[in-house]
Formats: C-alpha cells, structure tokens, sequence
C-alpha cells in the first residue's frame, strides 16, 4: 500500500463510482428487464433466438441512442444480439461522422478538394 495518503480520497471516489456503477446497473437492469418483458426473446436484426441458456448474448439497444430516454412503452427500445448491437453502434458512429463531415465542409468540400490536388499534382 503506497498510495495511503489518497485513501480517503481513493475510498471517497471508489464509493462514488460503485454508487454510479450500481445506479447504472439497477438502471440496466430495469430496462433491460422490462425490455425482456415486452418483447419476444430474438434479435430485431437476424433473428437469432434466445433461452434463459445464452439470454447474456440478447442486449437492449436504444433507438435514438440515448441510454437515458427509457419510455416504458419500450418505445426506444430493441432488442438485439450482442453482434447485430455492435454492428448497430458502428453504423451509427459513421452516420454520425459523416453527417458532421456534411454540416461542417459545406463550404470546406469546394475548397478541399482542389487544394488537395494542387498538393498532390505539386509533389508530382
Ligand atoms: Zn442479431
Ligand atoms: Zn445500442
């Protein structure tokens, strides 16, 4: 123990995170629950099924992907396979990033592009 000097703010946070960590887990566990509750048990993409067996693998995705927006309707909610939920995320990220490549080069795209080529036919 050489960190003794910072145990109590070590305790101090280390409560504080758990006490996150298990807010969010209740939390996660809530909507996941009443997630399971209102839909059948198979991934809204391939269709895979699931038993209380391989449950562990069937994730609750929100629609909007806003973790804190859980309408008990399960409105945002969808359930899908730990593979299909990842795939999800990662067409979401490049959504995201390619809108915000949109909105922020409205004016950039015309004057990239041929500066771009300028460099390019100038190191030719
Ligand atoms: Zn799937
Ligand atoms: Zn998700």
């Amino acid at each position: 123990m050489t960190l003794r000097k910072t145990g109590i703010d070590k305790e101090k946070s280390a409560q504080i995170v758990l006490a996150a960590r298990k807010d969010q887990e209740l939390r996660e566990q809530s909507y996941r629950g009443q997630a399971l509750k209102l839909f059948p048990w198979l991934c809204g993409r391939c269709g895979r099924e699931f038993t209380h067996k391989n449950l562990a693998e069937l994730t609750v995705h929100h629609k909007n992907h806003d973790h804190d927006d859980n309408p008990a309707d399960g409105s945002n909610w969808e359930l899908l396979c730990l593979y299909c939920h990842d795939n999800e995320h990662q067409r979401y990220e490049e959504m995201r990033y390619g809108s915000g490549m949109t909105q922020k080069s409205t004016t950039q795209t015309a004057t990239h592009n041929p500066f771009a080529n300028l460099k390019d036919l100038l190191k030719k």
